[in-house]
Order: C-alpha cells, then structure tokens, then sequence
C-alpha cells in the first residue's frame, strides 16, 4: 500500500523546511491569492513605522516585524481587506552619519569639500541598498508585506506634505526661531532635541571634578567655593548662585560652602544664602577678552542642590540650560565659548581646544593663580549623541522650534482616545505630552528635510513654502536646477518674499527626522490630495525605488485612523509622539485607535546587545542556527511589559518544545499510513462525527476550548498567551490524549485517528499567525490526502467551532492536575513510575472523581480514595508575588502568623489568617503526610500517596521493568510495531511466569519461558 502522508524525518530542520516554504509561497502566488481571497473583506487599517534604511536589520527589528506580520496575518485569516504597506526611513543623521563613515569624513568642513551634491546621492545609494538587505530578510522573517510597494520618506512628497504641515503652523503662529542654550553633538554639530537626548544612551563617563575659589570682592580673605564638574565652563562664568533659605558658614580658610555639604566642621561665621546675594565677586578669568566688563555677583536660585558640590554653583549661561534661563531673570550676560565643533572660541583663553581638552590647562591655570581648591575625578551619568556616541555639550544657537502649548490639550484629547497594550503606556503617554518642550525642528545638516523658510531682512516677513507648486509660483531662479528638493538643489532656488517681494533664499537647516516619520499616515494615504495617482509617490529621490500609489482623499478617509499601530515603548517619545503631534495639528484626529507597544530587546543573560561586546546576534545568523520561526515564537512568547532576553539558549528550549508538535504529527502519519487512514478535510468544519469515546470528545472540547483561547488572545492584541495557550494545548494533546490512546492508533481506531487530525490540523491553523512556515509546512503534510483543501493553511480561513464543553475541559484539566501531583509525590517518596502502590487520597478535586480508571491508571496504584488528607503537619506561607502587592505592608503580619501556624483552613484551598482571606493561589502549602504516607498540594488541591511496599506490589513492578525492557529490545532489534516474538526470560525471573499472560500481551509475545541467564527475544 502506497503511504497516505508523506514521512515525518525525526526533528524539523528548520532553516530547510522554512526555505522550502517560502520558496512554495513565491511560486503559488500565496500571498497574492490570500490579498485577492480578501478583497471585499472589512478594512483593518495598519500604518507601519518606517525603519531606517541605513544597515542591515537587526534581531530587535525582527521582533516588532514579527508582531506587525502575526497580527496582519491573524487578520488576513479573519477575513481582513489590508494595506500591507512596508515603510523605510531615508534621510536625517542616521544615514548621514553612515555615509560619512563609509566615506572616512569626520566633520561638516570634510562633507562640505566632499560636495553636498555628491553626499546626498552617496545617502540614496545607501538607502537604497539596505532597503532591499532588509526586505530580503524581512522575508526571510516570513513576513508578508506589499513589496514593491514600500513608502520612503525621502521623496517629494513626503517632503511637500511635511512642507505644508509647517506652513499650517506658521499660519497658527506656532512657529518660531529661538535663540536658546540646547544639547549640542560638537562631532555631528547639530542640535539634540529633548527626544532624541532620551532616544541616546547617558553612559557612566569620567570627568574633571573641581573645586574653584572665587574671592569676594571688598571682602578681604573670604570668597566663595564652587564645584564644577566642566571646566570648559568657567571661562564663560558671570554669576554665582546660592541657595537663598539655606545656611552657609565660612570655613577658616576662608571659603563660603553650605553648612549642609560639610556636617563635621565648625565655622568662623554663618549666614543665610539671601544675606550672601547681591555680594560681587572676582571671577576666574576675568582678565580673558570675552570677560571685559563682565560684573560677577551672587544670585539666588532655589534649585541649588544641597546634595552634592559646596551648595554654591558657578552659572554660566552661554554653556547650560539653566543656567540660560536663569540669565533671562537676573539679566546675566551670556558667554558662549563653543563653537559648532565643540572648540573653544577665541577670547575664551583656549582656542581652538575642544570642550574635554581644556581640562587640564585650566587647571594648571588656576593652581598657578592660587584659585584651585582641589582637582580629582568623578565618574557620573552623562548623556551621548543617540546617533555618533559622542558627550554632548550645551551651545546657545538658534534653531526652529514648533510651539507645544496649544497643541498639548489636544494631543491629551487624542491620546484618550486610544486604546493601548499593555494598558499603562495609555499614562506614560500621557506623561510625556504633558512635559513635552516645544518640538526643536532643526538641524544644521545636509541631507534631510529642506526647512521651507525664507526670511527676509528688509521686512522680516518669514515666507513658509508649503508645497512644489507653491515653490513653483514664487521662484525668481533655480527650478531649472531643481531635480529634487533635497540640498543643494532646493537652495539654489531664490524666491519673491511674500511680503515685500524682493528676492529671498532658504535657511540653511534641515527638518528633524521625526517629521519625517511623523507625516506617514497622510502622506502616504492621500490626504486632501485631489486626484488619485497610480505609482505617483515615487517622487524625487525615491523614483525608481517603489511602486507605491499617490492615493486620494477618499482613499485617505477610508483607511484613516490606522486601526492598529505597534512599536517599542521608546516610540512613545518619537514616532507616536510625532505622528499624534502632526495628525492632531492638520486633522484634529489621533492617527491610530490602538497600540501594542513593547519592551527593549537584550542577550539572554540581561546584557544590552552591543557588537563592540561581542554578545549582539546578526539577524542572518539567527535566521541560520535557530530560523524565522523559532525566533518568532521567542518574540511572541514574550510579555510585551517586559525586556526580552533573547538568544540561542531560549531558542533550544523553543526547539525542544516545538518537537513534541512534530512527534505528535509524526505519530499521527506513521500509523495512519500503517492502517491506511484517511483523513476527511469537513471535519475541520463540523468535527469529527461518528462513535466518540470520552477521550476525543475531550480532545474535540479542548481543542475547541484552545481556539477560543487563542482567538481571544489575538483580539487582544497579546501574542504571549497564544503561545501560553498553544504549550499548553500540545502539552495537553500529546502527553495525555496521545499517550492514554496509543493501543487505538495500534488497532487503527478510526475515531482516534480523525480526532487526533482535528485536533492537530486546527491547532497548527490558529498558531500560524506566530509561526506561519511551520505551521503552513504542517497544514501542507497533514491535508496532503485531502484532495479539497486549500493549499495553504494561509487560504484556509479561521477554524469556526462550536463553543467548548467547559465542563468536561474543566474536569480532564483536574484530572490532570490530580495526576501531576500524584507523580510529584511519588518522585518525593523516591518511588519510581512503574512500581505499583496501595492507595491514593485526593482532596479538593472533585470534577476528577469521574474519571477514576485514569487516576488508578495513570498513578499506578489499586485504590483512590476521594476525601480529606490527614496530614500530621500542615504548613502554609504566603505567595509573595501575588500577597505582596495585595497586602503592601500588611504582609508582615500575615506572613508571621502563617508562621506561627495561626490560621484556619476555608473551602477550596483557602486560607484565614490574621483577619485576611486567602485564596488557594496566594498561598503554598506543604504538608508533611503521616509515617508511610507521601503528600503534595497545589492550587486547592492535595494527594497523598501510600508508598509502602509489600512483597506483591515488588513483583508487578518487577514485571512493569521487565516489559519496558522488552520493549526497548523490541526498537533496538528494528522490529516492526507489529511484528511478534518468541520472549524467554532469565531463569532468575521464573517467578514473574505467573503474569506472563499480562507480559505476553503487552509485549506481542507469542510465547513466554524462562531459561537461562539472560532476558531473549526472538522474531517469529
Ligand atoms: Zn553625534
Ligand atoms: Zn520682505
């Protein structure tokens, strides 16, 4: 007879059979059939965050891609109509910093020589060779998106749509240039806004730390003490603050400190801070030319810190942020020594040195002068560029800012609006809008978005450009250039000053990267643009690139607000922030109606990923030692509340597990082809019909019971507890439906057969979301003999069933738990699997006394009995992680009289004590049994097994060992499951002749002797 199912090999290779799988859906067109399946389908809206086209991908990435395509596929299979539109990130300093390292440049005076022309087509070539590294291995990942049709948002219409956005704010009167002390890159000269410092990294750096005397004037011997840990800072110092409530004393040497920062000494004089405020002093170099005329004095600032330093601190408002604002109180001057790269500037006394080599010679400058108290090192938290790593400084510069005072409330609005997973970030969102600054925009760099903004000096009209054709109408020259509205191109364009007319040029800025990302959900889907235009988005830098559509406005209406959108948590911060801020500010409508945001993503032993320490997984190589699904599933299984510690140690343990699916399978094939069963593909639609046993109709129910399970799962949006779902249920199929059913698949048991099929077939169908190449690989082996199934477990729909007997679920999962802690007593009595024993009592599970047989079957043992456990010793302790949040600092006393034994025992597992009622979970209990006797308890409920032995139940197990051994014998011969033998005991078993009916049976003995020395078997 030729085999039904074709044969399972003893472990998946995973990296084999997943390329076999893709490859299958590239030749049938699966994906495409499935688009065309759902075309008339209810809309689900998904609005991809781009990522950046500027390197490989990253295992990181493949977790956030993995759950954008499980949620698009689990949708697809739900009938969905879908976009499918992948996005990339072109422009703003993460491809320029790329670009300049690739080309060996290291400043912005090298890119300028480099040519700008010719740095911007380097950054598209850039983009364009990693968008499609990281489409391959996005498909690879397994995962489905529209291809060709990916949005970039460097194109020009990307930038005409960001272009009328800040036109929309200029007209608001939002719009402003700030002259403002800001966190500065001196490597990438540029400014950092307040997002982008959260998006870097503060790493633990080594610095200067030094204590300065600054003598007081028309004060002889007396003069203030400071600590600083920038010493590129005091040449810039104009004021000194004191914390006006606090005391401070005058140390006998003669420096002023606060009281507070030096407990141990006694001083010559005190005084309150607001006595010392208004006192002039020297400054540190004060001779420097940028100091002429600088008059040094004390003011007060509460914020003083009394914690660290000397209580007073040294302000300079051209080097801090408060420190600027502090000059706009007291009408300080302000002295900024930096230029663009971080150097000194002339008149600071150091020119030309940058920021961190100025230490050293100030030092030695102000030893020789007599101004230097001490000099050492701290080591403190210091934030670097989010992009090069470099420290970041504090420049005051002008730059662009979009106001967020108006825009706040609105923001908040929208944000009420949204429905976030997990629940909390809905606040940390909200946090966030409420301390939002207002949105630096620009960054003096070259290939990024063109700030439309032409001032003009003669009426100081600010022309905001808000689209091309705008661009067009007001050009005086230049459009004949103009092959992109990236630089140089866009500045060699002048055009007529809408207030004056006179001829105006753009400002040198480029736009943060953000506003980029921000437009998408408008830019991409056509809003308020007049006319559809097929593969119109592919404008200026990304021409040639993608296929994608320039879609309408009612095109837009359709497919805005995205239903769904989902990033890592630090997305708050960036992209949903900038898309709320923009969505909010052009339609008044937040851009997404939920979220599922997650954690960060490190090694398997808690470690941040880094190359530079050898511990980060290239994604190639994760597709190669562990592939796409085992990855997906470690992303899936993942609480989105917590870091991920990813790695090849998680993924054996996935492999392992994902072998108990592929020997239930297997199981299933080899007898089916062995008995020439054959599978009927409606039962996936009604069930398998016919005679049930108690057994598939549990499996029917459980399976039933699981795709509910998963499909309430799915709708909430946490992968976590499909997978939960899906162990459980493999758990649940093989080690008990499976295991107490094999004698049937030996008889070929028709109903065994069909249910363990459904069973199988509909499990893999509602876990193919997480790992589609599996399961489509397993839909594909398992329906093979189906001549009407759909090819794919991708065109086959979401499994229909009926709702699930809760009932019987519930009473075979308590069963189960009766038979798991009757094993664990066993194991604890040092009793092995096969020795039969006496007695068995349960307590607190009476849905399993149904199913007696199993539990004396499955146990081993003669008797249960379903009643109270006597225990001579009961001991109960509180479950901390669920007690210690429920009961705060009320724990203590609950845990003491737990201790003490003080506590009455409720129905169902439950305790009282200390006037608190705990449930069977928030407490563990251990019970010590009576002499002889084994007990073990959980979850309410409690078994106690008698473990004593007697001469009878030696030998049934002597008889348990002998038949594992035979049967062992059987699979090392290479015998047939269904070939007999001849079996012949050692002589020193005679006594085991007594059973040898029960031997010969469970052996397919066809005679039973003893002789001889050792245990034979022979092959009839
Ligand atoms: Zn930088
Ligand atoms: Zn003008």
């Amino acid at each position: 007879m030729a085999p039904i199912f074709p044969s399972f090999p003893d472990k998946p290779d995973h990296n084999h059979l997943e390329l076999e799988i893709l490859e299958r859906w590239e030749r049938e067109e699966t994906f495409e059939k499935l688009r065309e399946l759902n075309r008339e389908g209810p809309r689900f809206s998904f609005v991809d965050g781009p990522i950046t086209a500027n390197n490989p991908m990253g295992v990181h990435h493949a977790w956030g891609r993995t759950l954008k395509d499980v949620f698009q596929r689990y949708k697809a299979l739900r009938g969905f109509h879908q976009r499918y539109q992948n996005g990339f990130d072109c422009q703003g300093l993460w491809v320029e910093v790329e670009v300049e390292r690739a080309l060996g440049l290291n400043s912005k005076r090298e890119i300028e020589e480099y040519g700008i022309a010719e740095f911007a087509e380097q950054c598209k070539e850039r983009v364009a060779k990693f968008s499609a590294v990281i489409t391959e291995q996005s498909r690879r990942l397994g995962m489905w998106m529209d291809w060709d049709a990916d949005y970039y948002t460097f194109t020009d219409t990307n930038i005409e749509y960001i272009w009328r956005f800040l036109k929309t704010v200029h007209e608001r009167g939002w719009l402003y240039q700030g002259h403002r002390s800001t966190v500065w890159c001196p490597r990438c000269g540029t400014s950092i806004s307040q997002h982008e410092i959260f998006a870097g990294e503060y790493r633990e750096l080594e610095h200067p730390s030094l204590y300065v005397r600054f003598p007081l004037k028309g004060r002889e011997g007396e003069a203030l003490s400071v600590w600083t840990t920038t010493p590129w800072t005091l040449p810039a110092n104009v004021a000194a603050a004191v914390n006006p409530t606090a005391d401070y004393g005058l140390r006998k040497n003669g420096d002023w400190v606060a009281t507070a920062l030096y407990p141990d000494e006694s001083f010559v004089r005190s005084a309150l801070g607001g006595e010392l405020v208004g006192l002039e002093y020297e400054g540190p170099f004060d001779h420097l030319p940028a100091q002429e005329g600088v008059v040094h004095r004390v003011i007060p600032w509460d914020d003083v810190a009394l914690d660290e330093g000397t209580g007073i601190v040294h302000i300079a408002p051209g080097a801090g942020a408060e420190d600027f604002e502090l000059s706009r109180i007291h009408d300080l001057p302000v002295l900024a020594p930096l230029d663009e790269a971080g150097r000194m500037l002339p008149g600071f006394g150091f020119d030309g040195l940058a920021s961190d080599e100025v230490a050293d010679p100030v030092i030695h400058d102000l030893r020789h002068r007599g101004l230097l108290v001490e000099a050492g090192k701290v080591v403190h938290r210091y934030p670097t560029c989010w992009r090069c790593g470099t420290p970041l400084v504090f420049r005051v510069v002008d730059d662009w800012f979009i106001s967020a005072e108006e825009i706040r409330q609105p923001m908040l609005d929208a944000n009420a609006t949204v429905e976030w997973t997990p629940a909390f970030y809905s606040k940390r969102m909200d946090d966030w809008l409420r301390n939002m600054g207002d949105w630096n925009i620009s960054r003096k760099r070259y290939f990024g978005l063109p700030l439309p903004f032409y001032p003009c000096d003669d009426c100081s009209t600010l022309t905001v450009i808000g689209s091309r054709e705008e661009l067009e109408e007001r050009a005086l020259s230049g459009l004949d250039q103009l092959q992109e509205l990236h630089r140089p191109w866009i500045d060699g364009v002048a055009v007529a000053c809408s207030g004056c007319g006179k001829e105006v040029r753009r400002v040198p800025e480029v736009g943060d990267a953000w506003l980029d990302a921000g437009i998408v959900p408008l830019a991409t889907l056509g809003w308020e643009n007049p006319e559809f235009v097929s593969h119109g988005y592919a404008t200026g830098a990304g021409k040639g690139l993608t296929t994608a559509d320039l879609p309408d406005h009612a095109y837009w209406e359709k497919w805005f607000p995205a239903n769904w959108v989902s990033e890592m948590r630090e997305q708050i911060r960036l992209w949903f922030y900038s898309i709320s801020f923009m969505s909010v500010t052009l339609t008044g409508r937040s851009p997404y109606e939920r979220v599922l945001t997650y954690e960060k993503l490190l090694d398997e032993t808690g470690r941040e990923m880094h190359r530079s320490w050898g511990n980060a997984i290239a994604v190639d190589d994760a597709f190669d030692r562990m592939g796409a699904d085992v990855m997906r599933w470690q992303f899936s299984s993942q609480p989105p509340n917590q870091n991920l510690l990813f790695g090849f140690g998680p993924a054996n343990e996935i492999k392992r597990r994902l072998l108990t699916l592929w020997n239930s399978a297997k199981f299933l094939t080899d007898y089916a082809n062995i008995q020439g069963w054959q599978p009927i593909v409606d039962d996936l639609v009604s069930g398998p019909g016919g005679e049930l046993q108690p057994l598939d109709r549990w499996l029917v129910a459980r399976t039933n019971a699981f795709v509910e399970e998963a499909t309430g799962a799915y709708e909430s949006w946490l992968t976590v507890n499909v997978v939960r779902g899906f162990d459980e249920f493999v758990e649940d199929l093989s080690n008990w439906y499976i295991r107490r059913s094999r004698r049937r698949f030996w008889d070929g048991d028709e109903m065994a057969f069909r249910t363990l099929w459904y069973g199988l077939v509909q499990g893999v169908r509602v876990v193919a979301p997480v790992m589609p190449l599996l399961a489509d690989h397993l839909w594909r082996e398992l329906t093979v003999p189906c001549e009407d199934a759909p090819e794919s477990v991708f065109l086959a729909g979401w499994p229909e069933v009926p709702a699930p007997d809760a009932a019987l679920v519930a009473e075979v999962a308590e069963l189960r738990r009766v038979v798991e802690l009757g094993r664990q007593a066993r194991s604890a009595a040092g009793v092995n699997l096969r020795q039969p024993l006496r007695a068995l009592v349960v307590e607190g599970a009476p849905l399993a006394e149904a199913h007696l047989d199993e539990v004396l079957e499955e146990l081993r043992v003669k008797e249960v009995v379903f009643g109270p456990v006597e225990a001579s010793e009961l001991r109960v302790k509180p479950n901390l992680r669920l007690l210690g949040p429920k009961l705060g600092a009320e724990l203590v006393s609950v845990r003491t009289a737990l201790e003490a034994g003080e506590f009455e025992e409720l129905g169902g597992g439950g305790f009282r004590s200390a006037g608190h009622d705990l449930s069977a979970e928030e407490v563990l209990v251990e019970r010590r049994g009576k002499e002889g006797w084994s007990v073990a308890a959980s979850d309410g409920v409690t078994v106690a097994l008698d473990s004593r032995l007697d001469e009878e139940l030696v030998r049934e197990g002597r008889v348990y060992d002998l038949i594992h051994r035979v049967n062992s014998m059987r699979k090392e011969a290479g015998l047939e499951l269904t070939d007999r033998i001849g079996l012949t005991l050692p002589e020193s078993d005679r006594d085991l002749l007594e059973h040898s009916e029960w031997i010969a049976r469970e052996t397919l003995a066809t005679s039973v002797d003893a002789a001889g020395p050792e245990l034979a078997i022979e092959k009839n």
